[in-house]
């Protein structure tokens, strides 16, 4: 069955423009999937260490037949291909694809829980994800699940910034 699932795109390093927007392509590529939206690029402060540059962060709306697991193995295998290296806990990265949602459905395995547990308070994910669509529901906080606008409306909007076409974010490009 085809599923609507929706990606986090991050990177604060080497080149972090160039690693999103490759990014999208190697989306595509991945197997029974399609890329079919993707939200303007944000610039935003890093979460946890400060001593790392901005983020570049976005996210991709996909439709895909592959279940959670087998998504997940290829968005860490795109992850990989970035060289993405696993060291301090919310450190500077090449690339972060987490999936934020996946149709309705619920996942809480240990090595996979969706909605992601940082989609509700993270502004960097829910602007991005209001630019997709602003009528989203999110199947947690059930009997009726939140709207999005909800999340956003309790979300701080400090330490970011919505980048039009050609902007650079920081210094790091
Ligand atoms: P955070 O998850 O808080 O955004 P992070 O992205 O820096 O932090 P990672 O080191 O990239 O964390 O990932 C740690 C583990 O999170 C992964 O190995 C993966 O098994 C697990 N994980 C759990 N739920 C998800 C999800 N919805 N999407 C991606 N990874 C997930
Ligand atoms: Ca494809
Ligand atoms: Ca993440
Ligand atoms: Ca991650």
């Amino acid at each position: 069955m085809t599923e609507t699932t929706y990606i986090s795109i991050g990177s604060n390093l080497d080149e972090p423009r160039q690693q999103v927007i490759a990014a999208i392509s190697e989306l595509e590529n991945i197997p029974n999937t399609n890329v079919i939206t993707v939200s303007p690029w944000y610039c935003s402060s890093p979460m946890g260490p400060q001593d790392q540059p901005d983020y570049i962060n976005g996210v991709a709306q996909l439709e895909t037949t592959l279940d959670p697991q087998q998504l997940l193995q290829a968005l860490q295998n795109i992850e990989n291909t970035h060289h993405r290296k696993r060291q301090e806990h919310w450190g500077a990265r090449t690339l972060d694809l987490d999936i934020l949602l996946y149709g309705t459905q619920i996942v809480d395995q240990p090595d996979l829980q969706i909605p992601h547990p940082g989609l509700t308070t993270r502004n960097f994910v829910l602007l991005p994800l209001a630019d997709i669509d602003p009528q989203l529901v999110l199947p947690n906080g059930t009997p009726h699940g939140i709207p999005l606008v909800t999340l956003l409306e309790i979300c701080s909007s400090e330490g970011i910034v919505r980048l039009s076409p050609g902007d650079i974010c920081g210094t790091t490009g």
